[in-house]
């Protein structure tokens, strides 16, 4: 098998120039489950380094034009494509996903997703323009904009995150997860490079360091993307100064499969919704309800697809579908599954890990699913799929509504309109027909009910970045 190349591990930035830790943190390959790399650990003097460097660069930054910002975005794509192959062996190695596939795919749609961001331009709104007076609405960058990521896409939502903040002119502190840092580091310190010193720094570690970062008085505005306990304590943590939030939580999305649906068609769309990134994907499709008329015939292809899939470690070329990310992901999956099975839930395929070294589960279908078992109720994360059988659309309906998440939903069926009928009456902040989890940087993307707070993408993803300001000129001599 093949061995991915040992990738130069990054520093920390700090106002444009690497900071030296004194500590250093283990991060473990998924793959063999032993650590690989240590990864530099800030302390709460290193936050505040960052965020006075960042605070320091802000005046300047944000009074740059925005077509300024703009061309420092673009070059900062270029410098990503540059490094692809690099960034893509370090992502497979701390992530787990395919070299080959995966890895490459991530950096190479983070750079497009940089470029496609860098052509936002907010808009100023006229108000009123008469005679007594003139009002418009403009839009101001808001400061220091602390960034905290997850590990199942690390630099594709480190992209998400600075981006927008860095094109609407503020400066950025950012925190990847500590199970994935390197990848994000590294992003950072080939970013900083095409941008003035203190507008991108890094810091990375546990023990509180996001908790730090979102009580920070010098931190303006915190972006979340992670899970729905995490940004329930951020909220609390970032009460004291009221603390600008963007929470992009988790998901539980349902998809609903019609009695009309054509079975053959959909079922690999469907599989390839449900897991790709091996389900560790915040809008995939989680919960599969299919018509009684059509839920066997589904049920076996959807298994097929699952058998044939090839799971390993990211580094050999004939994988398709990687480890696990981490030691606590792995083990919930195997106590989502084990209880499933007590209840009643029948594995056409997988359900238990795989007898390797590292974190492998192998792709899992599972009927006899319902409501009342942790794999329907929570957000499994991971390559198991339930699916609930259904004989009415409109208990379908209630049931995938009756769940505390709102990310996405989906309704599969030959007759559109019927669809998007019923589509609409999800409660989510994205809903699709046919399809589910297609996300593009144009369109608004975001969490309703307990997945989240705000919006990214598109111009309502750029105003989380920014603070309006209403502008009154009284044209009249008081
Ligand atoms: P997590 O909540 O455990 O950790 C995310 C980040 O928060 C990490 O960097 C972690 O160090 C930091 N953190 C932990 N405690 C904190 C605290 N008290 N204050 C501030 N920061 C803290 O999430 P995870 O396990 O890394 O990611 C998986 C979750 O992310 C899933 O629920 C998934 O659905 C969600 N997610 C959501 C989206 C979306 O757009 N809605 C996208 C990707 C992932």
């Amino acid at each position: 098998m093949m061995q991915a190349p040992s990738p130069r591990l990054p520093a920390l930035i700090v106002d444009g120039k690497p900071l030296s830790t004194r500590d250093a943190f283990d991060v473990v390959d998924p793959a063999t489950a032993r650590p690989f790399a240590q990864a530099p650990l800030a302390t709460r003097d290193d936050l505040d380094l960052a965020v006075a460097a960042a605070r320091r660069a802000f005046p300047a930054w944000s009074a740059t034009s925005i077509e300024a910002r703009a061309e420092a975005i673009e070059r900062i794509a270029d410098a990503l494509e540059a490094e692809r192959d690099s960034l893509a062996a370090l992502l497979s190695r701390e992530q787990g996903k395919p070299l080959h596939t995966s890895a490459g795919g991530e950096i190479a749609g983070a750079a497009q997703w940089a470029r496609a961001t860098a052509r936002l331009r907010p808009p100023v709104e006229v108000i009123r323009d008469d005679a007594d007076e003139l009002v418009e609405v403009h839009r101001r960058p808001l400061g220091v904009v602390g960034s905290i990521t997850p590990w199942n896409y690390p630099v594709m939502i480190a992209v998400w995150h600075i981006i927008p903040a860095l094109l609407a002119g503020n400066t950025v502190v950012m925190k990847p997860s500590s199970y994935t840092p390197f990848t994000a580091l590294r992003f950072i310190e080939i970013a900083s490079a095409h941008l003035p010193p203190g507008v991108l720094n890094s810091v990375a570690g546990e023990s509180g360091l996001g908790q730090s970062m979102v009580e920070h008085p010098g931190i303006d505005k915190i972006t979340f993307t992670g899970s729905t306990g995490t940004g329930r304590r951020i909220m609390a943590s970032g009460a004291a100064n009221l603390k600008r939030l963007t929470l992009e939580l988790g998901g539980n999305d349902a998809a609903i499969v019609l009695a009309d649906a054509d079975i053959d068609a959909i079922a690999p769309k469907i599989f390839a919704k449900a897991f790709g990134n091996c389900g560790q994907t915040c809008a995939a499709l989680k919960r599969l309800y299919v018509h009684d008329s059509v839920h066997d015939a589904l049920a076996a292809k959807l298994a097929a697809l699952a058998l044939q899939a090839k799971v390993g470690p990211g580094s050999d070329p004939a994988t398709q579908f990687g480890p696990v990310q981490n030691k606590a992901q792995f083990d919930y999956l195997c106590a989502l599954a084990e209880e499933a099975k007590a209840m009643g839930a029948r594995f056409l395929c997988g359900g238990a890990p795989m007898t390797s070294d590292g974190y492998f589960f192998p792709l899992s279908v599972a009927v006899d699913a319902a409501e009342g078992m942790r794999i329907v109720d929570e957000e499994q994360f991971g390559p198991i799929l339930p699916i609930i059988r259904y004989s009415d659309p409109e208990d379908a309906l209630a049931r995938a509504n009756a769940n505390e998440n709102g990310l996405g939903g989906s309704v599969w069926s030959s007759d559109l309109a019927a669809a998007r009928k019923l589509a609409e009456r999800m409660q989510a902040g994205t809903v699709w027909v046919n399809d589910h989890a297609t996300i593009s940087p144009d369109a608004p993307f975001g969490g309703a009910k307990q997945s989240g707070i705000g919006t990214a993408f598109g111009l309502h993803g750029l105003d989380e970045y920014m603070q309006l300001q209403t502008v009154r000129i009284s044209r009249r001599a008081a």
